[in-house]
């Protein structure tokens, strides 16, 4: 079957299941989906949340099943697939013959014609600038993104690197300068080789293209691009081949004035298992991080995310969801879209009261886990003092700060009242607590490197291996 066939089955499957579901079940369980891959006997089909699997199974089996039926004439396999950002994760035959090489194929024809890898890029339509909720946490990202996608290779941004914690938006905004540069006027004018990549992938293609003695096609290819686009550069660690390689497609690439853009998931010095030159050359342009998102852009990403779902979204629920989840963007998406199933498939309306059901369990697990004691251990081995400092009379400056800080992480993380918290901080009254709580409040807002180090601090709260 051609790609042009695939297209037709898929939006004839899609039609048909549309037909035969309510409107809130298919926009929350058919619209994310994506057509993966269709052979004579499989379909394989791309899901956006791990969980969309077992829903999707255990719930719909039977009427995809059946729709593929009434088109194909017969039965296939389905298969849910799901991965981060719609890459091909799946592992390539190990070695090929050389004659139907289907990478060899690609090389070639991409390097006829500048049109045809456009296919392969494999970007995830929902990640554009659009569909991007922009706030304090990341506007400068953002500006630069843009600022790159406008003018590739003429902004003073070469390479543009852009780093942050998981879940924050790093691919969102990487694919969103590939699908802007893409639909751009220069692109139409047949500048158009953009090469968005996991560095996963780039690696994978690497080996392989050494396997298959095609390592000069593979450098050349990358090198023809106008835009490379690197995702988690961090998984580059240790892999000194690789490095290599990319070394000179950077240097080469960027002599020529050409576009780079990287992501990855710390500053770079701090990247490990990363050739210094490397990291020196990342600091060459702009270096841009990606904060999580503040409380209201937690809100508008919920309430776009709603909309664009076909769903009014009561303002007390998307409070609810943007107070207790606050550090990762792809678990408030996932929040959001538990509810509308459960809505859709009990037939019931959203409600405060069954966002607190369906999403409680979720929510509550971390302060069952986190006490004040492990909090002052925890900030007492961060700023390298004792407990009982901590807890302590000492006034001096760093001593009070700490102690500031676990009384502020006290109140977020445990459900123990002010009185309780006072009593494991040496019997302080709860006026004292409170001064800790919005002295470190006001400093968050003010002090983006102290806003830094308590989300750090957090992380490692919920997340032991942090
Ligand atoms: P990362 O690559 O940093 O781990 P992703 O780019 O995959 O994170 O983002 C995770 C999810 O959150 C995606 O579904 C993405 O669309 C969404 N997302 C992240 N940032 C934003 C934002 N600012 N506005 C809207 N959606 C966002
Ligand atoms: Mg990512």
């Amino acid at each position: 079957m051609d790609l042009f066939e695939k297209n037709i089955f898929w939006d004839r499957l899609l039609k048909g299941i549309e037909e035969r579901v309510n409107v809130q079940s298919f926009t929350t369980w058919f619209k994310p989906l994506v057509l993966k891959e269709l052979t004579k006997d499989t379909l394989v089909i791309s899901v956006p949340q791990p969980y969309f699997s077992s829903w999707l199974e255990e719930h719909y089996l039977p009427l995809i099943t059946s729709v593929s039926r009434s088109i194909l004439g017969y039965d296939i396999a389905i298969l849910f697939s799901f991965s981060d950002s719609l890459e091909d994760k799946e592992s390539p035959p190990q070695t090929f013959p050389e004659e139907n090489n289907p990478r060899e194929a690609t090389y070639r024809s991409a390097l006829k014609n500048d049109t045809a890898f456009l296919d392969q890029l494999n970007l995830n339509s929902r990640f554009t600038f659009d569909t991007f909720v922009v706030g304090h946490s990341n506007q400068f990202a953002y500006a630069a993104a843009k600022a790159v996608a406008e003018a590739p290779g003429n902004t003073a941004f070469n390479p543009l690197v852009m780093y942050g914690g998981v879940g924050l938006g790093k691919t969102h905004i990487l694919q969103a300068i590939a699908h802007h540069y893409l639909n751009s006027v220069k692109a139409q004018k047949g500048m158009n080789r953009v090469i968005y990549v996991s560095s996963e992938k780039f690696t994978m293609d690497f080996i392989l293209s050494i396997q298959n003695k095609l390592a000069s096609q593979y450098s050349k290819y990358y090198r023809t691009a106008n835009l490379l686009l690197i995702d988690d550069i961090q998984f580059f660690n240790n892999k000194e081949r690789t490095q290599e390689e990319f070394f000179h497609i950077f240097n080469d690439l960027h002599q020529k004035g050409k576009q780079i853009v990287l992501t990855m998931d710390c500053p770079p010095a701090q990247l490990k298992g990363l050739a210094d030159r490397l990291i020196n050359r990342f600091q060459w342009g702009l270096v841009t991080d990606i904060q999580p998102p503040d409380f209201e852009t937690r809100i508008a990403i919920l309430q776009k995310k709603a909309l664009n779902d076909g769903v009014n979204l009561d303002p007390s629920i998307a409070e609810y969801i943007a107070e207790h989840i606050t550090s990762n963007i792809r678990e408030l998406e996932g929040s959001l879209i538990r509810l509308l199933a459960y809505s859709s498939l009990h037939g019931q309306d959203l409600s405060l009261d069954m966002a607190v059901t369906i999403l409680g369990d979720t929510i509550r697990k971390p302060s069952k886990l986190i006490t004040i004691e492990y909090i002052q251990k925890m900030v007492s081995e961060h700023f390298s003092i004792s407990p009982n400092m901590i807890i302590g009379e000492s006034r001096h400056k760093e001593i009070a700060a700490a102690r500031h800080i676990a009384i502020y992480l006290c109140k977020q993380l445990t459900s123990s009242s002010l009185k309780t918290i006072g009593l494991h901080f040496g019997g302080r009254d709860h006026s004292t607590v409170i001064h800790s709580i919005s002295f470190t409040k006001n400093k968050i807002v003010s002090d983006p490197a102290f806003s830094k180090q308590v989300h750090t601090l957090i992380e490692k709260a919920k997340n032991p291996d942090y």
